[in-house]
């Protein structure tokens, strides 16, 4: 694609990156036949290349944005499926993201979707806060019908939906400390704790870290880490996800000097792309770029570093059929396709692939509760496609759809980590006890 920036616009990094990114697109596209926008909406503005063009318009002529644009970028899922599918290797991801900055910098939202915004960037990153939105949401649950019926209320309404029966309080596998391995250390990692993860299940790192010490290899969980910044970077709050990054880097970096790190853990896909990213995010700071680099060098998906690790065979025997589901961002985002699975087999589960994996579950972030029409009809086919498997139980590794797909069936849907511990001689997972 021919782009047109001034030697001046050229000079500001972000719009040199983006020209590279556009350049590299031929307009092929591939994309929208895999995109979960364009196959629902049907409109080319809905579709990877039609985002590309509107974003190189806008950057190009420089301008605001305006209500059209953001709608059809807010549509967005920033899923990355039509990165998988590109033949050119665009890379969308660092595009969108760009974009999403700009639009946040430049478009004065509506009051009510602006203060949504707003509240979600102060409540879901924070794990306390987190938790008391939660329990207050319990309460204000049996009113969501009449809180979607108010104008621009509808992403209140899906929040509400959402909130869990339980809320998790703050235990040993969520608060700062260190695991010892009864033997010999065979290695040392750092485990993610996560925002909102702790409250909504506890039991998945608790999971991993049994799994790791069976292994004898010790685990910590820093003293001074936080939110991944996933949440407000795809908001376009990108100064709220440099912090949360480098606040991340600050904790990381004094374990690895202190006793020396061989990864750092995640149970959350979405947060492991992000993480992944800090080198991208940070490239232009001269303070943080370095080592920014080894974090996301560091960083490793739960099943990508438990892949490493030979665990022999399983303890617990289940025939049980898990249909797996692949979230975005492992699959697009990570390009993790194999380790869960192949996990999962060893195990001695059976495992099936759902009719149409690569499209995204709507779960996206904060995006069931702000786009929830189109979230909810996503989530419906995902649904549809998993039963089709006649699956006794659903695993992913990814908490937002764990909760996203939990809403539309009976299903028990699982962490991938639970049922690797429970063959491997951990608990069998609590949504489980009902099914033999
Ligand atoms: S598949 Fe890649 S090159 Fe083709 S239109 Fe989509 S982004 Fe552009
Ligand atoms: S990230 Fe997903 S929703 Fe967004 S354009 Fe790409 S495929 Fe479509």
């Amino acid at each position: 694609m021919q782009t047109s920036f001034s030697i001046a616009q050229l000079a500001d990094p972000n719009i040199a990156e983006a020209d590279k990114i556009l350049r590299n697109c031929v307009h092929c596209g591939f994309c929208t036949a895999t995109c979960p926008t364009y196959v629902t909406l049907g409109n080319e503005l809905d579709s990877p290349r039609g985002r590309i063009y509107l974003i190189k318009e806008m950057l190009e002529n420089d301008r605001p944005a305006d209500a059209g644009i953001v709608k059809h970028i807010d549509r967005c899922l920033s899923c990355l499926s039509c990165m998988s599918t590109c033949p050119s290797g665009v890379h969308y991801m660092h595009l969108v993201d760009h974009a999403r900055t700009h639009i946040e910098e430049t478009y004065n939202r509506p009051i009510v979707d602006r203060s949504l915004r707003a509240m979600l960037a102060m409540i879901l990153p924070y794990p306390g806060r987190f938790r008391l939105a939660l329990k207050a949401a319990k309460f204000a649950r049996p009113f969501r019908g009449l809180v979607k019926a108010l104008p621009g209320m509808k992403p209140m309404a899906a929040m509400l939906e959402l909130a869990p029966a339980i809320v998790h309080a703050r235990n040993k596998f969520s608060t700062p400390g260190e695991f010892k391995p009864a033997n010999t250390i065979n290695g040392r990692v750092a485990v993610l704790t996560g925002c909102a993860q702790p409250a909504l299940d506890p039991g998945i790192n608790r999971a991993l870290i049994e799994l790791l010490l069976r292994k004898n290899i010790e685990v910590v969980l820093p003293e001074g880490e936080g939110c991944c910044g996933a949440l407000v970077h795809h908001m376009g709050r990108e100064n709220d996800a440099l912090a949360s990054a480098k606040n991340n880097i600050d904790a990381w970096m004094r374990e690895v000097e202190k006793s020396g790190l061989d990864a750092i853990i995640i149970t959350t896909s979405g947060c492991g792309t992000t993480i992944k990213d800090y080198g991208y995010m940070l490239r232009n700071d001269a303070e943080y770029a370095e080592r920014a680099a080894k974090i996301s060098a560091l960083a490793k998906d739960a099943t990508e570093y438990l892949a490493t690790l030979d665990f022999g065979e399983p303890t617990t025997a289940s025939n049980m059929v898990v249909a797996y589901h692949s979230a975005c961002s492992m699959q697009h985002g990570q390009k993790i396709t194999r380790q869960p699975k192949e996990l999962l087999i060893k195990a001695g589960f059976v495992v099936k692939d759902v009719p149409e994996g690569h499209l995204c579950c709507g779960s996206a972030g904060t995006y069931n509760m702000m786009q929830s029409e189109i979230a909810t009809t996503l989530r419906n086919r995902k649904v549809k496609n998993i039963e089709k498997t006649g699956a006794d139980i659903i695993a992913a590794g990814n908490i937002g759809c764990i909760t996203q797909i939990a809403g539309g069936t009976k299903i028990p849907i699982v962490h991938t980590v639970k049922l690797l511990n429970w063959a491997w001689g951990g608990e069998k997972p609590e949504e489980l006890k009902l099914v033999s």
